[in-house]
């Protein structure tokens, strides 16, 4: 691997992230409980104002390092794979990955929300109390979500991947149509040979520089996410937690035992990688996961920790986590199966097990389809109610406590595309031992 070790003053990045996280949250609930959540004028505004800034400052930072970075390493990816096979053969054992895994996370939804039962035991009146709104939110109604049924989504999803412009394509940031049309491009760039040596070098340059923003991104992460969380508990309605504490903790709970037993074990017998470690390798992005509720927004993140402090080769990570941050989300889809059985619950609509099954299939591509932004599951979610033929006005119930869900969901989701990178790595025998964890900077990024 090019690059070299070197252990850095003070401490680890994870160490760094999780200190901004705690001091955000403590912040945060600090503010909220004395000034209260939604204000909206006045000095207090103001200084909601910067830590909110402050906090989109990082996301536009990773955003924008999203479609050169996708770019060039998928494009050098593919031209140094040599045989274009691999790619099919690496390609067949992640969609593989990615379906088993998502599959997972729906069952372990489904099996816990029929013992917990989070919709039963819960307080109306403090429900009601909240003033919970019953319309459906507009962005559901405005994309016709609801109207469109699963199987025409996932085709629609499929065939979409084909940009008709691959300028729009990276101008709207669309991941899956980057990585379609540079796949396509540079399997000719291989083809071509001789021809297309000035350009791979350019790429290859693009590549390098790609990666060195990462890491200077990286090293002001803690304080951005310190303002990042800070702004989110200002701004938390706990009440309304407290109200749908049966249900998150139902999330919760699913999202736990997915990420800690069942990708684990993953991990652990397939990868024969402890789970600890590239938990600890992975940690960084888990926790910019966790506070911008973006799995696209983490990618750039992803692809440096899985390459460089897990050591999975880059040939596998520049595939498997692109794709992964848009069709892979398993703690998008376990929360979707949750979420709208607690809604029938709630509603006091029996689901039959046909029903569910309905629920199992449809939020499994619910999921696929969601993209890879804050609040996107909430809005696929509208697929599975109208499949299995609950009302969309659901979705008001549970509007409230969604952004920290979303956090916790896309923690997972996170974890679902490392883990995929890992088990594909090791299948492909692409794993370097890394001994010793820490930050490592690249050679190209050491001598630049
Ligand atoms: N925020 C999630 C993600 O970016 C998607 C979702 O809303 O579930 O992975």
């Amino acid at each position: 691997m090019e690059q070299e070790k070197k252990k850095k003053k003070g401490l680890d990045l994870q160490w760094k992230i999780l200190i901004g996280i705690v001091a955000g949250i403590v912040l945060g609930i600090a503010f909220n409980q004395i000034v209260g959540p939604g204000v909206k004028t006045g000095p207090v505004y103001m200084i909601k104002i910067i830590f909110k800034y402050g906090g989109d400052v990082f996301i536009r930072l990773l955003r924008m390092l999203i479609v050169p970075l996708v770019f060039a390493s998928i494009f050098m990816a593919v031209v140094n794979l040599g045989d274009i096979r691999e790619l099919g053969k690496i390609g067949g054992k992640t969609v593989a990955y990615y379906m088993i895994t998502t599959g997972l996370a729906v069952l372990m939804g489904i099996i816990l929300v029929n013992i917990i039962h989070p919709g039963q035991g819960i307080n109306k009146e403090a429900l009601s109390a909240l003033e919970i709104s019953t319309k459906v939110p507009a962005k559901v109604t405005k994309q016709g979500v609801g109207e469109r049924s699963a199987f025409v989504i996932i085709v629609d999803t499929l065939v979409n991947m084909i940009p008709k412009n691959p300028v729009g394509a990276m101008a709207k940031g669309d991941i899956l149509q980057l990585i379609f049309f540079t796949i396509f491009f540079a399997i000719i760039a291989a083809m071509v040979g001789r021809e297309s040596e000035t350009l791979t070098k350019f790429i290859h340059g693009v590549d390098v520089i790609m990666n060195k923003a990462i890491f200077i991104v990286m090293e002001i992460a803690p304080y951005c996410i310190f303002f990042l969380v800070t702004a989110i508990f200002m701004d938390l309605g706990f009440d309304a937690l407290k109200a749908l504490g049966k249900y998150a903790l139902t999330v919760l709970l699913g999202l736990a035992l997915h990420a800690g037993v069942s990708l684990s074990l993953l991990v652990l017998l397939i990868g024969r990688y402890n789970p600890f470690k590239l938990m600890k390798a992975m940690a960084p992005a888990i926790m910019t996961a966790w506070s911008t509720a973006s799995s696209a927004a983490t990618l750039p993140i992803t692809m440096d920790c899985l390459e460089k402090r897990a050591g999975v080769d880059r040939k596998i990570g520049n595939f498997v986590l692109p794709l992964g941050a848009t069709v892979n989300m398993d703690g998008t889809a376990l929360y979707e199966s949750v979420a709208v059985i607690f809604i029938a619950e709630l509603l006091g609509i029996h689901l039959t097990i046909g029903m569910q099954v309905v629920i199992f299939i449809t939020a499994t591509l619910a999921a696929i389809g969601a993209a890879a932004i804050p609040g996107a599951g909430l809005v696929t979610m509208g697929i599975v109610l109208t499949a299995a033929g609950l009302p969309l006005d659901g979705i008001g119930l549970i509007l409230a406590i969604d952004r920290i869900l979303d956090q916790f969901r896309t923690a997972v989701n996170v974890w679902g595309d490392a883990t995929a990178g890992l088990v594909v790595g090791r299948l492909e025998n692409a794993i370097t031992d890394v001994e010793e964890l820490g930050d490592v900077v690249p050679q190209t990024v050491k001598s630049a």
